[in-house]
């Protein structure tokens, strides 16, 4: 689904915008060694995510669904230095992964890493200051639960990104019925009616294909 052009154009823009990055590479190095799968953020993606973050002065971030913490890093680097990321992933080994990704990158000291499934691990939190952002890159069958956990966790004026709402287009195309579909369209259908937040998609192309993200600010 790799457009050679989107992927040719993504290359182009990073050249000017987004430096060389050696222990990022070392990172994504490292998630290939060790067999995760390649569906990180793009680096331009995971660049937005981090100007998203500095621009509001984010000092709280909920992530779910680390993988092996590129979007984690990203994050990391946009928070001053008492600020953290909290991340939700259910995979053991992803989670260790990420672990020894945050220490090659050196932003260990802010993140947390909290492993089992997003719908355990949500409902306990009961954090004493609310997050600024909250990032959903998990299971797309969660997508509403993890949103609505996001809402009552985040700060008046906080946004939430939901990852892979577009692909490909198939999201809606109603030949296209499969869960992780249906996981987008569910979110959809609720936002339509949702009072307590503002939101749009915007489809992105480059070297992961024609997708999109959506973008909510919490009232
Ligand atoms: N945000 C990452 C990035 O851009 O670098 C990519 C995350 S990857 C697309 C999705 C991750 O969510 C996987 O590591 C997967 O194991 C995790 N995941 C899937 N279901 C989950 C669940 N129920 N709770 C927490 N994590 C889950």
């Amino acid at each position: 689904h790799v457009n050679e052009e989107w992927k040719r154009s993504d290359e182009y823009h990073n050249s000017f915008l987004i430096p060389q990055d050696d222990s990022m590479e070392a990172v994504m190095k490292n998630c290939e060694t060790q067999g995760l799968p390649d569906i990180a953020v793009s680096a331009a993606q995971g660049k937005l995510l981090n100007l998203i973050a500095k621009s509001i002065g984010a000092k709280k971030v909920l992530e779910v669904g680390t993988l092996g913490g590129y979007s984690t890093i990203w994050f990391a680097r946009a928070l001053p230095t008492d600020g953290k990321v909290v991340t939700l992933e259910i995979d053991p080994h992803h989670a260790k992964v990420s672990q020894e990704n945050f220490k090659i990158a050196g932003v260990e000291d802010k993140v947390e890493v909290v492993v089992g499934p997003a719908t355990e691990s949500l409902p306990k939190m009961r954090p004493d200051i609310p997050f600024d952002l909250a990032f959903i890159d998990a299971d797309k069958e969660g997508n509403l639960f993890y949103f609505n956990e996001a809402k009552r966790l985040l700060r008046s004026g906080g946004i939430i990104i939901v990852d892979n709402v577009v692909r490909y287009g198939r999201v809606s195309d109603p030949n296209y019925k499969d869960s992780t579909i249906e996981g987008v369209r569910e979110l959809l259908r609720a936002l339509k009616d949702d009072k307590n937040v503002d939101a749009t998609t915007i489809a992105t192309v480059g070297v992961r294909g024609l997708d999109g993200f959506i973008y909510a600010v919490r009232k």
